[in-house]
């Protein structure tokens, strides 16, 4: 096998996004896919969305559009973030649409951007629409923990964007669109949740959603270390009694981050620490007792999911799943339908 394998269900990302179709009612459920779809691949990940109800879809830059326009010729893709002048030319040759916070260029469908308390992009004040504005939209702060002031930015956009209630509002990302049926209005943008991931950092399955991606290795050495001698660097792990220990070719530049030393991984779906340092290539693992190398190893995966590592390492999951590294062929990825 290859160093690691990542294997995406998209059966299962089919069913989370009919169910958040379901949940959302009458409002149109657009799938964010950027970032590579959070680590799980554009476009694969958007053709299934589309396929499952998903009525458009959501990078983050034009490059990321340009790159997805070409393996989908024909759905809605708005660009979230900011763009060039250089860049508004290819997405207007692209056929994408745009988010604006400032100027509004012409000839482009776009969609205004209204800061109401996230204080990064958008406006201040709402300008006019001109003709080739589309949509509406602002941005949560703190849809995963703090409705009240959810609230209080929902109630800003709404008094703003009144007297052009014609054009497509959307606010909600995922959080808000499993917590504040308010939230709702003509669109949601949903990306964390399509992917099987706790925007809450809980359990998934509390509402609804089954993970899409699941990583797996294998012990590539075993071995014993005797009391006194460690593993890995600055020697943070060192045996006190005979030990055995695995060694797991992956490391943070595989996305595996330094900072889940401790956490825990599945050897023969057994939970087991990961010990010592995780160095850039690899890390270890203290087994049981000696096994074979070659051993199943489930980095990611039913009993050892991204909330639990993330919690471990001090983050969340998004920052899990877009650090995982399926760029350099470092790790194989598979993608099947369950
Ligand atoms: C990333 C992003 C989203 C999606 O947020 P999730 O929490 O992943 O659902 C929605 N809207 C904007 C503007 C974003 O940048």
């Amino acid at each position: 096998m290859a160093r690691s394998e990542i294997t995406i269900d998209l059966g299962a990302l089919r069913r989370n996004v009919k169910h958040l179709v379901e949940v959302a009612g009458s409002s149109e459920v657009w799938a964010v896919v950027k970032a590579n779809a959070y680590g799980h691949g554009a476009a694969d990940c958007g053709d299934t969305a589309l396929g499952a109800g998903a009525k458009a879809l959501c990078v983050a830059t034009v490059a990321e559009g340009l790159a997805l326009r070409r393996e989908l010729p024909d759905p809605r893709i708005i660009v979230l973030g900011r763009s060039s002048n250089r860049e508004v030319a290819q997405a207007r040759d692209a056929r994408l649409e745009l988010v604006v916070s400032d100027d509004i260029p012409a000839e482009i469908p776009v969609h205004l951007k209204l800061d109401t308390g996230m204080g990064r992009w958008g406006m201040s004040e709402l300008i006019t629409p001109d003709h080739n504005v589309v949509g509406l939209m602002t941005h949560f702060a703190t849809a995963d923990d703090d409705l009240d002031f959810v609230r209080t930015q929902l109630e800003r956009f709404l008094a703003a964007t009144e007297p052009h209630r014609h054009l497509t509002r959307h606010v909600a990302n995922s959080a808000a669109l499993l917590r504040l049926p308010e939230a709702r209005l003509d669109a949601v943008r949903c990306g964390i949740a399509i992917y099987g991931l706790s925007p809450f950092q809980r359990d998934p399955a509390d509402d609804g959603l089954e993970p899409v991606l699941s990583w797996q290795s294998e012990l590539a050495l075993v071995k014993q270390v005797q009391p006194g001698e460690s593993a890995g660097y600055g020697r943070r792990f060192v045996a006190t009694e005979p030990t055995w220990i695995g060694i797991v070719p992956v490391g943070y530049a595989d996305g595996f981050r330094r900072d889940l030393t401790g956490t825990t991984v599945l050897v023969a779906d057994e939970p087991c620490h990961v010990i010592g340092t995780v160095s850039m290539d690899a890390f270890a693992v203290q087994l049981p007792g000696r096994l074979p190398q070659g051993t199943h190893v489930t980095l990611v995966g039913p009993g050892v999911p991204l909330e639990v590592h993330a919690r471990h390492a001090g983050t969340i999951n998004y920052e899990l799943a877009t650090g995982i590294e399926t760029g350099s062929g470092r790790a194989r990825r598979t993608l099947f339908y369950s």
